[in-house]
């Protein structure tokens, strides 16, 4: 079979800058694939690599894409290496339409809570309100990116503004040294805290070994989200017997399936998490989270409204998504709207 291959490129300003421990990012860039049979079947994907995680780049993956050509056949397809993980993901999220997969990727669940993203630094207190009344009861704050003195000292103001029965994840984003990591897994210890996401980041020396460390030490679980860039790693930390998180984000995994039934199979704990892709990924991501077999942890996925044209964002915002919503999202819609 041969498929016509379309590709719009886009840009696309975040509504606020984002904080992170990697720097202040504004706009985001992606690419939207069209692939489309002689019989009018069309699947959409999207190719949108996170600046800070590995190596992948927009510009290296649309010259890949190039390579395929106007109509690639199904061999054309798959022939793309495995560092391209972003198109071969994208390629296989839009080859879902033809196989009828995304109908037989059996869901296992309607409903699934949502994590709401809170602000870096003096900021979190005053979002924090706003959440609660929402409904919100599972949230991620990300620390890393002020003095880790004044960060510590703010977690005890963040979880006295939290309700009871909340869960609070920390995200440093890899920001902190081993000795820093200690002194936080330390503090977290007496807290509800859910989880500590990639305390170290995955360039320092010796990651893997300090955060299997880390891991062992403290009963806060630690949780890798950095650390995972594609298959390779996941199956590198499987083998190492990661008793943590995986924080996945299906988006840059390329086919999530044969990732995903290796986590399963190791009983693995599983986060999914958002590549702060436009709907047509988030589609995709959040098909796999609502077909996970395994133990259902809250969405990392708390992000919008995330786009100045809104048109791009993913699901409304809310502490549950059922996947009867979700599935409402229209790729062509937002193909569209990129011409
Ligand atoms: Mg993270």
């Amino acid at each position: 079979m041969t498929y016509s291959l379309d590709t719009r490129r886009y840009s696309l300003p975040f509504r606020s800058p984002l904080r992170t421990a990697h720097g202040r990012w504004s706009v985001r860039q992606g690419i939207l694939v069209r692939l489309r049979s002689s019989d009018g079947t069309t699947g959409y994907g999207e190719i949108a690599p996170i600046p800070g995680f590995g190596r992948e780049s927009l510009d290296a993956d649309e010259e890949q894409l190039k390579l395929l050509g106007a109509m690639p056949t199904a061999e054309v397809l798959a022939s793309v290496p495995a560092d391209y993980a972003c198109v071969r993901g994208a390629i296989a999220g839009a080859l879902r339409a033809f196989a009828g997969a995304e109908s037989s990727l059996k869901v296992t669940r309607d409903l699934l809570p949502v994590t709401a993203l809170l602000p870096a630094g003096r900021d979190v207190l005053g979002a924090i309100p706003g959440k609660v009344e929402l409904g919100f009861r599972n949230f991620k704050w990300k620390v890393g990116v002020g003095d880790p003195a004044d960060e510590q000292a703010l977690l005890d103001d963040v979880l006295a503004a939290l309700p009871s029965g909340a869960k609070l994840r920390l995200d440093a984003n890899g920001a902190w040294d081993r000795r820093q990591s200690e002194r936080w897994l330390d503090r977290c210890a007496d807290y509800p805290i859910e989880h500590v996401e990639q305390p170290i980041s995955p360039e320092s020396r010796g990651a893997i070994d300090i955060l299997m460390g880390l891991a062992g030490d403290y009963p806060t679980p630690v949780a890798l989200d950095e650390s995972l860039v594609g298959q390779v790693d996941i199956e590198t930390w499987l083998g190492r017997g990661w008793p943590g998180v995986y924080v996945v984000k299906p988006g840059i995994l390329g086919d999530p399936a044969h990732s995903l039934g290796l986590l399963h199979r190791a009983k693995a704990r599983v986060v999914f998490s958002s590549s702060l892709e436009t709907g047509v990924g988030a589609r995709h991501a959040l098909s796999w989270a609502f077909s996970w077999p395994g133990e259902a942890r809250a969405l990392g996925f708390g992000v919008w409204p995330l786009f100045q044209d809104e048109r791009f964002d993913g699901p409304f915002l809310a502490p549950f998504w059922r996947w009867s919503e979700v599935s409402l999202l229209n790729p062509e819609l937002l193909w569209n709207a990129l011409s």
